[in-house]
């Protein structure tokens, strides 16, 4: 190994690696010593001048400390802390701005992504194409209610956005720096990746994968954070949501009318007393609950509008270390 060269704070790299791997960590540190270590054996085997950006996303059980211990004593290791929790999704756009190198990889830390398909990946970006999407072809150690709702959202989605958002695929993917540079071009804040994957576009790639399980720790996402990302993920790339509304309010409004109708030709024909009191109370709960629904939908984008009018940043960085490369010491 090199000798260690003291840590720097710059963003700046005088020579582009050929690959960067980027992780968005938080609260990993019961893994991160399996995942460096995995990662090293595939990189050292790969031959080829890489980064890895770890992106501490506000963790408080110590992971950023131990990644910046590691950038002393690694290569080509560079960690970006950012000023608190900002949730995956800004992790990775950190990352992405950040990076360097030809090709971009983003990988999760608990790896559930394995390391050793990056050369399969690299070899299919050096065939041409700009972006490699890893599709899931099965989901081991995840219980069956969490894939068969990931199932029916992915498809869900296919149904909802423009651009088509591949099934069963992940973060998971390698980018080529054309990619990465429309995805840093893309101003909104409000940032459901695998949308902006999508809707990027380029040559792209499909392999299958088997996700394994998390090696270590437990997973950060709950039901509520998954419901609020799978609501995000539709009300960022779609406004078809709006439309089914009004397309219920329609179908409503003629089911009260032909119902008025009924009631009024019953009583003139038949002469039976209005007697409407129960039906009433029903219709007027169920239209009031698709108001109040229609409404909260309306609420969602105005929500989304709100904040993208704020023009804050996405996220914040605290700091950026870095040691330095490798390569650039070779070249030097
Ligand atoms: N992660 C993050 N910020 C968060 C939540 C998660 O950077 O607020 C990272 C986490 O450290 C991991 C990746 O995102 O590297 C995927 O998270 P996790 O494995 O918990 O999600 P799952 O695989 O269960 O969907
Ligand atoms: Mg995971």
């Amino acid at each position: 190994m090199n000798a260690r060269l003291p840590v720097s704070y710059s963003t700046q790299t005088r020579h582009s690696p050929t690959l960067s791997i980027l992780i968005p960590v938080y609260n990993e540190i019961e893994v991160l010593p399996l995942c460096l270590e995995r990662l090293g054996t595939v990189l050292t085997a790969l031959d080829c001048s890489h980064e890895i950006i770890f992106v501490d996303d506000g963790s408080r059980d110590g992971s950023a400390d131990w990644l910046a211990a590691h950038v002393c004593s690694h290569d080509n290791l560079k960690l970006i802390r950012l000023s608190r929790n900002f949730g995956k999704e800004a992790a990775m756009s950190a990352g992405l701005q950040h990076c360097s190198g030809e090709a971009t990889i983003i990988l999760d830390a608990d790896l559930q992504d394995p390391p050793e398909l990056v050369p399969d990946m690299l070899a299919a970006w050096r065939a041409g194409a700009d972006v490699v999407a890893m599709r899931r072809r099965s989901r081991a150690g995840e219980p069956w209610h969490k894939k068969l709702s990931a199932h029916l959202y992915y498809r869900l989605l296919g149904h909802l956005s423009n651009a088509p958002i591949p099934p069963d695929t992940g973060d998971f993917r390698l980018l080529s720096r054309r990619a990465v540079q429309a995805l840093n071009q893309l101003p909104e804040r409000t940032r459901y990746m695998k949308g902006l994957f999508a809707w990027v576009g380029f040559p792209t790639t499909v392999m299958f994968y088997d996700r394994a399980p998390r090696a270590a720790g437990t997973t950060k996402w709950g039901y509520r954070a998954l419901l609020a990302l799978a609501l995000e993920g539709i009300t960022s790339f779609s406004v078809r949501p709006l439309r089914w509304t009004a397309g219920l309010g329609a179908v409503t409004a003629t089911a009260g009318l032909a119902y008025g109708a009924f009631i009024a030709i019953k009583t003139v024909m038949l002469g039976e007393a209005v007697q409407g009191y129960p039906s009433l109370v029903a219709i007027m709960s169920i239209l009031g609950g698709a108001q109040l629904i229609a409404l909260g939908l309306l609420g969602e984008y105005v929500g989304k509008t709100y904040i993208e009018a704020k023009q804050r940043p996405l996220f914040l960085v605290r700091d950026i270390l870095q040691s330095p490369p490798a390569y650039a010491r070779q070249h030097t």
